[in-house]
């Protein structure tokens, strides 16, 4: 393990990194796996040891190159070596991404040929689009790297066939074209946006002609067609060995759902486009295993303090360990999540996440201003049934807007029934006004939005 560590601190260096830019993005990817493979099998100990060299290396670049870094060390009269641990990153302050707007050109390292950088922008589904640099041909290299690690564990080769259902557009609405290959034909890219009870019996058609291996998907997009499967009594298709479900918080009435309809694994992870955190399930449980060679992962609460305690919910603020061009320390997710002491049986000492409750902004605001989750809701109860689609909207405190999309058998009696079931769920602190809509858009990037807070909420609202 040593020697690795060894390997992997040198890369961490920036003149090191600044050379790897220039190879190409396999190798990087190839030796990222590499360490993956042996990493996810070291001890706490050696993890630890492993972290607290990258961060080393990453807060000495930080300081040397970033004049934002360089910056926060000086006006709080800190140097690197001030920071040894993790634990010791609370001597610097949170990096938000309105800091990271406003700051974004002092954010680039001095030492990197302005070639290295890619800029990229996350889609802004807080309210706050933000704009920051990956490295270029390494940052996406060591992502897949990470992504293979997590796939490894249901079974995923490259070559596997596998039907993309996540926010796609494959062609115009009225081409009538919903599909198309890709990855030498590995890939079926399905369009999320053309699912409607006409089209669906043609996309199962193809999916069951395509023979795929795995379900790439959004939960909201396989959920469309999972619901269309078992209201109409179709069979799961054999091939299909697990739905890798990311980017979007996978809710426990969405798990049961795919699980039933695709009759087999569902297997979900937690990550952001900053790369600042990523956290998968493993062959033996639901529980997120952080990768502790990706980031550092603090969970704070209303005091900007870490929270303490089993089932202590605390914002996800992460530290990157990869990006040297536009490094991003203490950085605030605005996502919410629930860490656990317990140990996996899987063997691997990651630190785990029980659960990820979703976007601060996923919240609903009750008339005293307490939150509440919108996960433990469960769709899949009968007040949902004569609904084919939904949103939440709240922009008053304490009053919630349901739209609603009504199949034709709806009635009067659902209304009711839709209003005492979410009184149960939320409490009286709520009051819930069903609205008629024709449809529910989603968002620019093929997301669906369970509700739209447009309330402000804050870290210190937990
Ligand atoms: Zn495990």
């Amino acid at each position: 393990m040593k020697a690795d560590l060894l390997k992997w601190a040198s890369h961490a260096n920036p003149l090191t990194l600044k050379a790897l830019t220039l190879v190409p993005s396999y190798r990087v990817y190839r030796e990222m796996y590499a360490l993956l493979r042996q990493s996810r099998w070291w001890s706490r100990e050696e993890l630890a040891a492993y972290q607290a060299r990258a961060l080393s290396c990453l807060l000495d670049h930080a300081y040397e190159n970033v004049p934002y870094y360089h910056r926060v060390f000086e006006e709080r009269g800190l140097v690197p070596g001030d920071i040894q641990t993790p634990g010791d990153l609370a001597l610097l302050p949170f990096l938000t991404k309105e800091i990271v707007q406003a700051n974004l050109a002092d954010l680039k390292a001095r030492n990197y040929p302005e070639a290295a950088f890619e800029y990229v922008r996350t889609s802004g589904s807080t309210g706050t689009p933000m704009g920051f640099y990956y490295e270029r041909g390494v940052s996406r290299a060591k992502e897949w790297a990470f992504m293979k690690t997590q796939w490894d564990r249901v079974g995923y080769c490259f070559g596997d066939r596998c039907v993309i259902l996540r926010g796609h557009v494959v062609d115009t609405a009225s081409s009538g074209t919903y599909w198309r290959r890709a990855l030498f034909g590995r890939w079926l890219i399905m369009s999320s946006h053309q699912m409607t009870e006409e089209t669906l019996p043609a996309y199962i058609d193809r999916i069951r002609k395509f023979r795929p291996r795995f379900i790439h998907a959004y939960p909201s997009t396989a959920v469309i067609l999972a619901r269309y499967m078992r209201e109409h009594g179709i069979e799961p298709f054999p091939t299909v060995k697990a739905v890798l479900c990311g980017s979007e918080n996978l809710y426990p009435w969405q798990r049961s759902l795919l699980a039933e309809a695709f009759g087999c694994r569902v297997f979900s992870w937690y990550g952001n486009s900053e790369q600042t955190v990523l956290a998968g399930e493993c062959e033996e449980s639901t529980h997120y295993h952080i990768f502790p060679e990706y980031s550092i992962v603090e969970l704070i609460g209303r005091d900007g303090l870490p929270v303490e305690g089993p089932g202590a919910m605390g914002e996800v603020v992460a530290t990157n360990l990869t990006n040297f061009v536009c490094p991003l320390i203490r950085y605030r997710t605005m996502d919410v999540a629930v860490a656990t002491e317990k140990q996996c049986p899987c063997g691997r000492q990651y630190p785990l996440l029980e659960k990820v409750e979703g976007r601060l902004q996923e919240f609903i605001v009750t008339r005293s201003g307490h939150l509440i989750s919108v996960t433990p809701i469960n769709y899949e109860s009968g007040a949902f049934e004569n609904i084919r689609q939904f949103q939440m909207y709240q922009e008053e405190m304490g009053e919630l807007i349901m739209k609603v999309v009504r199949k034709p058998t709806y009635t009067e009696e659902d209304t009711q029934q839709l209003t005492r079931e979410l009184r149960w769920q939320l409490g009286d602190e709520v009051n819930v006004h069903v609205r008629f809509v024709d449809e529910i858009p989603r968002t620019r990037g093929g997301k669906f939005r369970y509700l739209i807070q447009k309330l402000p909420i804050s870290i210190g609202d937990l």
